[in-house]
């Protein structure tokens, strides 16, 4: 779908037996960086918190909170940023404020740059309201809200022309500009965010995110990954 991407900028190295020395030091006497030479290999630490610390829903997330992953978000639209903006907890932002930038939208007005390319609009296609009414999106309609896009680019372009700052013009852009961001996150809420943001009524383009979103984390952490997908994954089961 479209031309979202996410892309991994750092992650915590073998995070599996970090998330085990931090579940070993609970209950172990010693002081477990002693023993870092003789932890399990990564796969078997997995084996080991999935069971102790995951299986029948024990609730002993704690040591999850450890391993960070670092994504860099790509080409969404203003809402999904909003949507994934409201997980606080354990999760960090940054994501382009358009008070300093500017650039992408007048290099639609020069010619320099598609429409498409900086504003989002759903693809043609039957959808349903919150309601469950039946639509479908044109494409006819289509091509006039890419036209009002193109319009509020001008509009943009001349505003800036006149002075106004780009914190000030931003109003004039339509909602679904595209934005990228950096977020940050640990295994313990990035599970959290997709229990939320994954299921099947959430919005497709924060479901889509999801899915770039699992590739890179489920070849961090395989066997949390493997343990999520077949408890939790898409079912709803939300924390409260
Ligand atoms: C389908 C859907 C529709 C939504 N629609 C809207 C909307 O229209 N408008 C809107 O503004 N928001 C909306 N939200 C956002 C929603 O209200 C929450 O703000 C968002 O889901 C973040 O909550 P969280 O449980 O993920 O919290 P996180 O910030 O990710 O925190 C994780 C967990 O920590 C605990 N926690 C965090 N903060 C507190 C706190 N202050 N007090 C007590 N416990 C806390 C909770 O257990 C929480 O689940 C929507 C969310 C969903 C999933």
């Amino acid at each position: 779908m479209d031309r979202f991407t996410v892309k991994v900028i750092a992650q915590t190295p073998n995070p599996q037996q970090v998330i085990y020395a931090a579940m070993h030091q609970d209950y172990a006497e010693h002081f477990v960086w002693d023993e870092r030479d003789r932890f399990p290999d990564e796969a078997k630490c997995g084996d080991i918190i999935v069971k102790s610390l995951l299986a029948g829903n024990r609730g002993h997330y704690g040591p999850l909170e450890h391993p960070q992953i670092v994504l860099n978000c790509g080409w969404f639209p203003h809402s999904t940023m909003q949507q994934v903006r409201t997980h606080r907890v354990g999760v960090s932002f940054d994501v382009q404020s358009g008070r300093y930038t500017s650039q992408r939208i007048l290099d639609v007005v020069e010619g320099k740059r598609n429409v498409e390319e900086v504003f989002y609009l759903r693809p043609l296609g039957e959808y349903s309201d919150r309601q469950g009414k039946h639509y479908a999106y044109t494409e006819t309609q289509r091509q006039e809200d890419l036209e009002w896009c193109l319009a509020a680019c001008h509009r943009y372009h001349q505003r800036i022309q006149q002075g106004l700052s780009e914190e000030h013009a931003r109003g004039l852009v339509p909602f679904d500009i595209r934005q990228h961001w950096v977020m940050s996150a640990n295994v313990r809420s990035l599970l959290h965010l997709l229990d939320l943001r994954w299921k099947a009524d959430a919005q497709l383009e924060a479901q889509k995110l999801c899915e770039l979103m699992w590739h890179p984390f489920a070849e961090w952490v395989p066997a949390i990954a493997a343990w999520y997908e077949s408890n939790r994954l898409k079912k709803a089961r939300l924390a409260p």
